[in-house]
């Protein structure tokens, strides 16, 4: 049947490939059939290209689309609006911003995370998404901007039954209505399994659209809802995400409050039936050394987020430590209100500079291993490493060109490290998704960008009111949550994460 699929061929590029020589790619054209790679060599029989459209990738390299393995459509249209808070106060401001809003601005958000994404070589984006209320009509609508704009969407709408305001320790301190502005309400564990049943089963994974699940937290779910999730991720055979220490407060939490657990949400979660290879932690900044132990023996991964958990002063994952104890990594660039940007690069450099450093001795090379973790691990982390990550036959059509004739390839000594150190972005041109070119000459082909801004501009008038709003209303928060923070951070759990600051 191949005879009857679209085919395109990408001639005469660097073509990165994880197993070669991540330096100095073989020059190589790739033909795709419909979706996905059909063949990559240095000549292709011209009985295989014979009536293909034809990219010339002349003076290009070509990388597997990035997979952006932890991202929050909801709070897009909140890029620039933070700066100095801390995650658990940042969060009284950004969660609510993300909820009960309109069908057009839920459709207008996710094209804004999804443009940005594809601009920047972001072929595949894990949407954690809140949606709140949880309802068919806004699954329809993600779903529906998804498909329009071409970027493919591990698609994982986020699920709770333990209110807000529990992922604060030291909560038992505020007034009831801080603790109502947390929010205090969620709902039942049954209901919302079954609602994201029904809804893999409406909208069953095709094409671009994949399915994940993501329970919000272990702090956040009761076990009875950890076990639905486990449950629903077999039955699917699909992956978990879920956020796990990304700050201190979070480990104090687990250490005081789970004690049935041995302290530990890593054995609270393996109670539950979450502890295995479906399992991707989110941050995962505060986990300790016989955690990431257990992880590694799992086959469980993290997902690490070191741009958002750095400008939200949470602190640095152990990326070193991680390493040794052998545990599966993805990358991740967060909310768009929390790092403020969906870029891969920069993912990765700060991958390799953190593990520079933790350690003052000569470290391995790593530039490489963040493009791995960039792709492939993205893939793993959604059980789609057999299809998706990298430039071969039988994969998806996920690819990105950049132009070398940038200055970040000027002059050009390596693949691997100018990608992850010096490129920004900036170099790409063409983006390809599912073997449909969404990105070409710079320009988006599947909606009208300038329409999208028109509409966004008009939009953020009544958003910046409303979120004006919140900020006063929220005010009278700031100094107990402030005051929580300070006491997580009394407490002694022998974990250090931050750096470079004399101890006062
Ligand atoms: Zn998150």
């Amino acid at each position: 049947m191949a005879a009857d699929l679209q085919k395109l061929v990408i001639q005469g590029g660097r073509v990165y490939d994880h197993d070669g020589d991540v330096h100095r790619p073989a020059i190589a054209d790739i033909l795709i059939e419909g979706t996905r790679i059909a063949a990559i060599g240095p000549e292709l029989p011209s009985e295989r290209t014979a009536g293909a459209e034809v990219i010339d990738a002349t003076g290009h390299l070509v990388m597997p689309g990035m997979i952006n393995a932890h991202y929050h459509s909801h709070d897009t249209l909140c890029r620039g609006l933070f700066e100095e808070l801390p995650l658990e106060m940042w969060l009284l401001y950004t969660l609510p911003m993300g909820g009960h809003r309109s069908k057009r601005e839920v459709r207008l958000r996710t094209l804004v995370g999804a443009l940005e994404s594809l601009r920047c070589g972001i072929t595949t984006v894990q949407d954690m998404v809140g949606l709140i209320p949880l309802r068919e009509d806004y699954v329809d609508v993600v779903i529906t901007a998804y498909e329009d704009i071409g970027a493919r969407v591990v698609f994982s709408p986020m699920v709770f039954d333990i209110p807000a305001v529990a992922m604060l320790r030291y909560k038992e301190g505020l007034p009831p209505e801080i603790q109502e502005m947390m929010g205090t309400t969620a709902a039942g564990a049954k209901q919302q399994i079954d609602f994201l049943d029904a809804q893999i089963k409406r909208h069953p994974a095709r094409g671009t659209l994949h399915w994940a699940v993501g329970p919000f937290a272990p702090q956040r779910c009761t076990p009875e809802l950890l076990e639905g999730c486990a449950d629903l991720a077999a039955r699917h055979d699909l992956g978990i995400y879920i956020h796990v220490y990304e700050t201190r407060g979070q480990v104090v939490m687990a250490r005081e409050v789970y004690t049935d657990y041995g302290g530990s949400f890593i054995t609270y979660m393996d109670k539950a039936g979450l502890l295995n290879r479906r399992l991707n932690i989110a941050h995962s900044v505060w986990l300790d050394r016989g955690e990431m132990d257990r992880m590694a023996e799992a086959d469980a991964g993290a997902v690490l987020n070191h741009l958002s958990n750095m400008k939200l002063k949470s602190g640095i994952a152990p990326v070193l430590d991680m390493r040794e104890a052998g545990m599966r990594v993805a990358l991740g660039c967060d909310n768009c209100s929390g790092s403020d940007v969906q870029n891969m690069f920069q993912a990765m450099k700060m991958y390799c500079l953190l593990a520079s450093v933790s350690d003052p001795e000569p470290g391995p090379a790593l530039a490489h291993e963040a493009l791995s973790h960039a792709t492939l691990g993205g893939a793993r982390s959604a059980m789609l490493d057999d299809g998706l990550g990298a430039l071969k036959p039988g994969y998806k059509a996920d690819l990105v060109l950049l132009d070398m004739n940038d200055t970040a390839y000027l002059p050009y000594n390596s693949a691997a490290r100018q990608l992850v150190y010096s490129e920004t972005g900036r170099a790409i041109d063409t983006v390809i998704v599912d073997g449909r070119v969404v990105i070409k000459d710079r320009v988006v082909q599947t909606i009208d960008k300038d329409a999208l801004r028109q509409e966004v501009i008009e939009l953020m008038e009544g958003f910046r009111a409303d979120f004006e709003d919140v900020v006063t209303s929220r005010a009278t928060a700031l100094p107990h949550l402030l005051d929580a923070h300070r006491r997580v951070w009394k407490a002694d759990i022998g974990l250090e994460r931050f750096v470079a600051r004399t101890r006062r």
